[in-house]
Order: structure tokens, then C-alpha cells, then sequence
């Protein structure tokens, strides 16, 4: 047993698993691209995007990704580097944002947040930040385009810490933010290394080192650049904050790094720095307990499902995160929800998007299981010597909402059956409008491209017609008095009161204006936007 110990705790601690959270053409791909051609997962450059392209264009589900040339499907990629072993969970973004995207970020022990030099901290980052904030994972931040005019770095960091409120220590410092990049002063090392242009990577960055007010730099820079580095460099020094490794592992402080993942520069210390600093897999909270990684006993939980992924079999993938023990093909688990034992014949893993059968995995790894609809959200897998349950998933805020209903009457059943396992997939919410005799069902959704995923597989799946009708709704909000009567609060004539497939009293709200005018005239009552 002791072999099978050394074992488990060598593997986990070489592992890294982290989601990267961006705004749309921050240069998530691009990114991706370059951490995988480092660890030798890829060869060439470009295969991430041309592959969402062509891989998948054979599944029917996935037209809609096809005809909008976005990517639904990758998952997971795993690499070696050096001795680590890396997982980077895929996070939908663009029109395909989705409770997925947020979901990701329940199964990864750090975030690389990814962001535009000229554009700042944007939506989408803001809103998958505030899932890393509530779990208190670290984040890293990468500002990328800098081969590019950019922002003013202090600027950038004023960002940070108004609209996301978190404070940041920059690893590195750009020289040559107008659109005339000239490299970056590495502040641990110190030293300058230098921009060699737009060659892609293909050669190694030259460096010099020495103290930041030294000749050579000035000669190297131009008194221009050298004079403003030399002040900068003194103002973060003396204003900054300090480097504290604990409260970036708490994530209150995230360490900056500037570079440009398009030209390679500055991702390969990027990410030597990120491996260093960044957490293996930790402890988990479940039921009560604490599950801690380097424990024999296997345990892990389903946190995303994915419908017919394989165009041949109408399969559904359930991704398992796995959060201690070690894995192993064919290995029978207790179904902890469903209250029996199961047996994992065809676990897969993603290789840069290649499936692959799974011999052993660890904690910190995502596998794909079979799933013959047995499996919903946040169920819990374990050994039968670890009988535990772990805390559930969230449901994120839907933000847009439809009336939905079977264009056939005669369909319902099929509707409902469809409706339901849409939203066990936990691809749509569905809520009932309370005191009302219709049919129809109010859909929310994450991403409003799940209206189209929804319409597209109850048809494909369940032969039925929809009739969507769009809705001004933006938000819901739970209420958490459990005793209290939604019907006697005084609230807007816009606020529709309803109940979710728990039957919790849920609010819909078309903006914030009602959000208020609910909370001010009924004391009390509390709302949240996360259930
Ligand atoms: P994603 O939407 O976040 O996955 O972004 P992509 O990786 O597809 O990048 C969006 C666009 O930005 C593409 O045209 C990239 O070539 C470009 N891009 C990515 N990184 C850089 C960079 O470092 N510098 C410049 N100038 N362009 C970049």
C-alpha cells in the first residue's frame, strides 16, 4: 500500500489544473495554442483553432457550432512540462457562454485571467472572475497584445482593483506601451528581455541582466525609454504592493504578467513562474468532511455533461473532476446520489481535443464517462471506503429568458420530457410562472445561444416543436425567507414570481431599478442570485 501512496502523492502534487477566463479575442486560443506547443501536445501552431473546425464538423448536434464556427466541445487539455503534469479546462466563451463556463470553474484549482492590454478588464472576465473570487482560487493575470499599443500599466492595474477589487503585483513591467514594444523588465530577476518582433516564437528571447538604472539598459533602450522604466520601476517599488505568496494562494493578490501570447513573448516565463506559484490539487469540502487529494481512497464529481459529443452512438459524456484516489479503467464506484455501485468501463481522457481511453488519473484530472443518463450535475463518485458527498454546484444566474411551449399540444409530454432533461443537464433552467393556468414554461438561460441549442435538440431528440417566445426578463433571484408568502410582497408590475424545479420561490427581474424597489419595500426579505 505504501507503493500505492508514494504513488498518488507524486502525482498530485505534479499537477496543475487550471481554467483561463477572458473576454472573447482577449487570445484565449492563441494562448491555449502556445502552452500546449510547449508541452509538446501540439506541433504546429494553429492546429487548436483548425481542429475546432474540422474535427466536428460531422456531428449533427453540432451544426450550430459549425454554421457559427464557435466551439462547444473541448474540454480538457492535458500535457506534460517539465514534471508537471497540466490540465486547462476549456471555458466557453463568445455566444456559447454558458452555465458551463462558470461550471468549469468549480473544477479548477486556479485561473489564468487573460486580458487585452488595449481593452482592459471587459464583461466576460468580470463575470467568470466572481465565480473564482466566491471559491477563493488564485488567479493570474496575463495581459497579453502588448506587442500592441496598450493601456498605461498603472492604469491597468487601477482596473483591477476598482472594477474587480482585487490588488495586483506585476511580475514584469513593459517598456514601450505606444505601440513601439520594446520588452519587459522582469522584476525578480532583473533583467531586461527583450522583444524580438513578430517571429512567432521561433527564437529565444534575448536578455540582459543587471540593476534597472544600469548604463548598459540605457544604452541598450534609448535614454527615452530608459528614463520613464527607471521611474516606473522606483514608483512600484515604493507604492506597490509586496509580493506575498500566501494571499496570492488566497486569491487577494494577483501577480501581473505582460507579453504578447500572439508574438510568444513572455508566455514560456509566464507559465514557469504560474507552475511554481500556482496550487496542486488541494482539499475539498464534502458533506461536512474534508477530502483531501492524497488519499487512497478515490473520490470525484460530475460537474459538467455534454450531449452526443459522438455523432455515432446518442451518447452523453458526464466529466468527472477527480478529487483524491487514483482512477483506474474498468474500476468500480459508488454512485453516491443514486445510491449504487457502477462500473466505469470507457473512461476517456482529452488530449488536446484527441479522446483517448484512460488508464489511471489522479486528483486534479478530468475524465469523460459513458453516460447512459444515469448521471446528473454534482453528483458525487467515490470508493466504497469514502462514503461522501460533495457540496453541490451551483446554479449560476440565467440571464435571459423565454416562454417556451410545444408548437403541437399534442407533444407535451415529449416537451416535458425534453424540458427535464435539458435542465438535469443543467443546460437550461426551468421555472413555472406561479398562478397561471398556461402550459408554457419560463426557460432561463446563461447564454443566449442555448435558446438554439434547446430548440435544436428537442426537435433532433424528441421530435418536437418549439415556440420560444423571448421575454424582458434579466435576472432571477431566489428568495431565502423559506416561510414567506411571494404573493403578499410588494414588488413591480414587471416581476414575474415563480418556482424552480425545487419548487423554491424564484423572482424575475427586468433590471436593478426592481431588484431595489423589492428589497426596500419588504423588509426582510432576502434575495440571491445564486442557488
Ligand atoms: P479568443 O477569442 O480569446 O480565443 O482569442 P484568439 O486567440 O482567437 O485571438 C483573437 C485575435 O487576437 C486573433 O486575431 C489573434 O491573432 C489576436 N491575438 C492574440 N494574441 C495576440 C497578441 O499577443 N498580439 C496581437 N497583436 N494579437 C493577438
Amino acid at each position: 500500500m505504501k507503493q500505492l501512496k508514494d504513488e498518488i502523492i507524486y502525482e498530485v502534487n505534479r499537477r496543475k489544473t487550471f481554467a483561463i477566463i477572458s473576454h472573447p479575442d482577449a487570445g484565449k486560443t492563441t494562448m491555449t495554442e502556445k502552452l500546449l506547443l510547449y508541452g509538446g501536445a501540439i506541433r504546429l501552431a494553429g492546429s487548436v483553432k483548425a481542429r475546432k473546425a474540422s474535427k466536428y464538423a460531422v456531428s449533427d448536434w453540432m451544426d450550430i457550432e459549425k454554421q457559427r464556427g464557435i466551439s462547444v466541445t473541448s474540454s480538457v487539455m492535458q500535457f506534460d512540462y517539465n514534471d508537471y503534469c497540466i490540465n486547462i479546462l476549456d471555458t466557453p466563451g463568445h455566444q456559447d457562454f454558458s452555465e458551463d463556463t462558470y461550471r468549469t470553474l468549480i473544477a479548477a484549482d486556479s485561473a489564468v485571467m487573460l486580458i487585452d492590454g488595449a481593452k482592459g478588464v471587459e464583461e466576460q472576465t468580470i463575470k467568470l472572475f466572481h465565480v473564482c473570487r466566491m471559491r477563493g482560487i488564485p488567479i493570474f493575470t496575463f495581459i497579453n497584445k502588448m506587442d500592441r499599443a496598450s493601456k498605461d500599466p498603472f492604469e491597468l492595474m487601477e482596473e483591477l482593483e476598482n472594477v474587480l477589487g482585487i490588488r495586483s503585483f506585476p511580475m514584469n513591467w513593459p517598456i514601450g506601451i505606444d505601440g513601439d514594444f520594446k520588452g519587459v523588465y522582469n522584476r525578480k530577476l532583473s533583467q531586461i528581455e527583450l522583444f524580438g518582433g513578430g517571429n512567432h516564437g521561433q527564437t529565444a528571447v534575448s536578455s540582459t541582466i543587471g540593476k534597472v538604472d544600469d548604463k548598459i539598459f540605457a544604452d541598450l533602450l534609448g535614454e527615452h525609454y530608459h528614463k520613464r522604466l527607471c521611474e516606473e520601476i522606483e514608483l512600484l517599488d515604493m507604492a506597490g504592493d509586496e509580493f506575498d505568496k500566501k494571499k496570492v494562494l488566497t486569491g487577494e493578490l494577483t501577480p501581473i504578467f505582460f507579453g504578447s501570447a500572439m508574438t510568444n513573448f513572455g508566455v514560456q516565463p509566464f507559465l514557469e513562474e504560474f507552475l511554481l506559484m500556482a496550487p496542486s490539487p488541494g482539499i475539498r469540502p464534502a458533506s461536512g468532511i474534508e477530502v483531501d487529494p492524497e488519499s487512497e481512497s478515490f473520490s470525484g464529481f460530475i460537474f459538467k455533461i455534454q450531449a452526443n459529443m459522438n455523432p455515432t452512438h446518442r451518447d452523453r459524456i458526464a466529466f468527472m473532476r477527480i478529487c483524491s484516489g487514483r482512477f483506474g479503467k474498468g474500476m468500480s464506484v459508488y454512485h453516491v446520489q443514486a445510491g449504487k455501485e457502477i462500473r466505469l468501463s470507457q473512461p476517456q481522457q482529452f488530449m488536446a481535443q484527441e479522446r483517448t481511453i484512460v488508464e489511471q488519473a489522479y486528483a486534479g484530472d478530468i475524465i469523460g464517462l459513458f453516460d447512459p443518463g444515469i448521471f446528473n450535475i454534482g453528483d458525487t463518485l467515490c470508493g466504497n471506503d469514502l462514503k461522501v458527498k460533495f457540496d453541490g454546484i451551483p446554479i449560476f444566474p440565467a440571464e435571459h429568458f423565454a416562454r417556451v411551449s410545444a408548437a403541437d399540444s399534442m407533444k407535451r409530454k415529449q416537451f416535458l420530457k425534453g424540458i427535464t432533461q435539458l435542465s438535469e443537464e443543467g443546460a437550461v433552467q426551468a421555472f413555472k410562472q406561479i398562478d397561471i393556468g398556461i402550459e408554457a414554461l419560463v426557460i432561463g438561460a446563461v447564454g443566449a445561444l442555448q435558446f438554439e441549442v434547446l430548440e435544436h435538440r428537442l426537435k433532433k431528440e424528441y421530435g418536437v416543436d418549439l415556440r420560444i417566445q423571448h421575454l424582458p426578463y434579466k435576472m432571477a433571484r431566489w428568495i431565502s425567507n423559506e416561510e414567506l408568502d411571494p404573493r403578499k410582497l410588494s414588488l413591480t408590475s414587471s416581476t414575474m414570481i415563480a418556482t424552480d424545479k425545487l419548487d423554491r420561490y424564484v423572482l424575475l427581474f427586468e433590471n436593478e431599478w426592481s431588484i431595489r424597489w423589492a428589497e426596500e419595500r419588504n423588509k426582510g426579505l432576502i434575495l440571491t442570485d445564486i442557488a
